[in-house]
């Protein structure tokens, strides 16, 4: 049975986010050979057909408007809605980021529709569409089937597709889409964005994390597990031990009230494992720890423990890093 399946994609400072690919590459397992459709939505838009295409999506939507230069809820809330309301398709995927998490409930609620979100795969099984979400903060997964499944709705979790490019890719129709969004159902607008200052690194979708906790003791010591993610070309994160101390910024925080991260490789310094720290890095590929402390929790995750002071462990491991 073909189903027309719509990707929300998201773009970041003209580029597409990785978690759009990875959608497109989970829409292809459901489609059977109905339409892939992939949404893109902002201001003066870059041309992303090609790339969307090489993923699987055979239409195009841009979706261009002043009101959507930068994300707010309600603009986004009527571009999302009109574009599924004007496609009406079968399946509709979005990225569990900020943006997805924000708007997809809305979304959801507002068309009277049922949503899976936080999805870490998606199969079909016997004709029907299973989602794979984590429960329990990670500590266990459940399998989520739709009753019906003339409209299914799910937001999927940044690093668990696999993004692969399709080897059938079709040739891609683009449509441009002009939606009404009334300044009057604006309640709020963004009026300035301040950026804060970055690795460059997303640290949501990094493959490589070297995150720290209270054990870096300060702010300075961030600096150390800075050198190393530069020389991985990874991202630095933190317990919340650490951002509570002061040591970093909340932008940083790994865990059941941060972010959740599944790199192929998480590097765990002096941070002990609490289990609403676990929530948010537990399924990594690989997961390094190092602290002083043979006895701490981090250690039960772990696949490699290093037992040792991180000031003396992380400066050799960037020291090797550089000579590879
Ligand atoms: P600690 O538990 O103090 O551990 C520090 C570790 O560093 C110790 O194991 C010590 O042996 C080691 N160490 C010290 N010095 C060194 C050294 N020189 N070299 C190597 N190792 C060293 N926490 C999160 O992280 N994320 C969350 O999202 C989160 N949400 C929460 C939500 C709720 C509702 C609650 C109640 C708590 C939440 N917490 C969260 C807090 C969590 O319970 C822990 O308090 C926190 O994770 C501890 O941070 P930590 O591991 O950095 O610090």
């Amino acid at each position: 049975m073909s189903r027309h399946v719509l990707v929300m994609t998201e773009l970041r400072s003209g580029t597409l986010r990785q978690v759009s690919y990875e959608a497109l590459t989970a829409a292809r397992k459901l489609a059977e050979g109905g339409d892939i459709i992939a949404a893109v939505f902002g201001r003066d838009l870059p041309d992303v057909t090609a790339e969307l295409q090489r993923y699987g999506a055979n239409n195009v939507l841009y979706v261009d408007h002043e009101q959507l230069k930068d994300y707010a809820t309600d603009a986004y809330l009527e571009a999302w809605t009109y574009v599924i309301e004007e496609k009406n398709p079968s399946v509709i995927l979005a990225p569990y980021t900020a943006i997805g998490k924000d708007v997809s409930p809305r979304v959801a609620s507002r068309l009277g529709i049922g949503l899976i979100s936080d999805c870490t795969d998606v199969e079909l099984l016997n004709g029907r569409i299973v989602f794979t979400r984590p429960i329990y903060a990670g500590k266990a997964f459940v399998k989520k089937t739709f009753r019906e499944e003339s409209r299914v709705f799910a937001t999927l979790r940044p690093n668990n597709i696999s993004a692969e490019e399709a080897s059938d890719a079709r040739a891609a129709t683009v449509d441009k889409v002009s939606v009404d969004i009334s300044p009057k159902s604006l309640r709020t607008v963004v009026e300035d964005i301040v950026q804060k200052t970055s690795s460059g690194v997303d640290l949501s979708e990094a493959r490589i994390v070297v995150a720290g906790g209270r054990g870096v003791k300060s702010a300075e010591g961030f600096n150390v597990l800075q050198e190393l993610a530069d020389v991985l070309g990874g991202a630095v994160g933190a317990s919340r031990g650490a951002c509570d101390a002061g040591y970093c910024d909340y932008a940083l925080q790994i865990g059941q009230t941060g972010k959740v991260v599944t790199p192929d490789l998480y590097i765990a310094c002096g941070i002990s494992g609490a289990i609403q720290h676990l929530a948010g890095m537990s399924n990594s590929k690989v997961i390094v720890a190092i602290n002083k402390d043979p006895e701490a929790n981090i250690f039960k995750v772990a696949d490699y423990g290093i037992v040792g002071d991180l000031f003396e462990v992380v400066p050799k491991l960037t020291e090797a890093f550089k000579k590879t």
